[in-house]
C-alpha cells in the first residue's frame, strides 16, 4: 500500500495514476532544506480531473502533521467559502506553492520557491484545471510571474501559460489573512462569488486573450500572512 496525496492507494488492485506517482516521486523529495524538518511533504488533495485548482502558499503546522492542505483555520473559511458557491474540496484540486512546511511558518523563501516550483507546474500540467485560484502573494507572483502583489491584483483575472497548459489564474487573498481582516474577508466573499460565472462560461471563454483589469487597491498590502496559519 502506498499513501499519495493523502490517498491511500491499493497498489496490487490498479495501477497509479500519473498524479499519484507523481505525489509519490514528489514525497522523498530533498530539494531544499525543508526537507529536514518537514514530518511529510504536503503534495495537495482534491479531484484529480478539477477544472478548479486552489494553490496556497505552504504547510503549516496542521497540514505537516496531516498531510493535507488547508485543515487549519485558514482552510475551515476555505471550507466555507466552497460552501458559499456550492463546492466542496472533493471538487476541487488544492496544493501550495510549497510542498515541505517553513519553521515556525515562516514566509517562504526565494530558493525553496526555485526547489519546488517544478512540483507545482507538473501538477498543473497532469491536473490541467482551466482555472487556478491564487491564495495570497506568493502563488500569485510566481504563477503570473509578475511582481504585482494580490491588494493591487486579486480579483482580476490574468491568462498564463502554466506546465504547458492555458489557464486563467484568479488571484485571491490569503484565507488565513482575511481570518483578521474583516474588510479583507469581504472583498475574498466577493471575489469567491464570482467563480461560479467564471466556471460556467465555456473553456475557450474562460482563458480569452483579453488583458487582465487590475482592482484599484482598496486595503494596504498585509505585512505578513504566513504567522496567521
Ligand atoms: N495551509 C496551507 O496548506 N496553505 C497555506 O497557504 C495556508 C495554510
Amino acid at each position: 500500500m502506498a499513501v499519495v496525496a493523502g490517498v491511500v492507494v491499493a497498489a496490487a488492485e490498479r495501477s497509479l495514476t500519473e498524479l499519484e506517482a507523481f505525489g509519490l516521486h514528489v514525497s522523498g523529495c530533498t530539494r531544499c532544506r525543508l526537507a529536514q524538518g518537514r514530518t511529510q511533504v504536503v503534495f495537495g488533495a482534491g479531484d484529480p480531473n478539477a477544472n478548479l485548482m486552489f494553490v496556497g502558499e505552504a504547510p503549516g503546522f496542521h497540514e505537516d502533521k496531516q498531510g493535507y492542505p488547508f485543515v487549519g483555520q485558514a482552510g475551515k473559511l476555505l471550507d466555507k467559502l466552497l460552501a458559499a458557491i456550492g463546492l466542496d474540496r472533493n471538487s476541487v484540486y488544492i496544493a501550495n506553492v510549497l510542498k515541505c512546511r517553513p519553521p515556525g511558518n515562516r514566509d517562504p523563501g526565494a530558493d525553496e520557491i526555485e526547489a519546488c516550483e517544478g512540483h507545482l507546474f507538473r501538477q498543473i500540467e497532469l491536473i490541467r484545471p482551466r482555472v487556478v485560484a491564487t491564495l495570497g502573494n506568493f502563488a500569485t507572483k510566481l504563477l503570473s510571474g509578475k511582481p504585482a502583489g494580490i491588494t493591487r491584483v486579486h480579483g482580476a483575472e490574468q491568462h498564463v501559460t502554466v506546465g504547458g497548459n492555458r489557464v486563467l489564474l484568479y488571484p485571491l487573498y490569503h484565507p488565513a489573512a482575511a481570518l483578521y481582516t474583516p474588510a479583507m474577508l469581504k472583498v475574498l466573499e466577493e471575489d469567491f462569488a464570482r467563480l461560479p460565472a467564471i466556471l460556467g462560461r465555456p473553456a475557450a471563454e474562460a482563458a480569452p486573450a483579453a488583458a487582465a483589469q487590475l482592482a484599484p487597491p482598496v486595503l494596504a498590502e498585509p505585512a505578513v500572512q504566513l504567522g496567521l496559519f
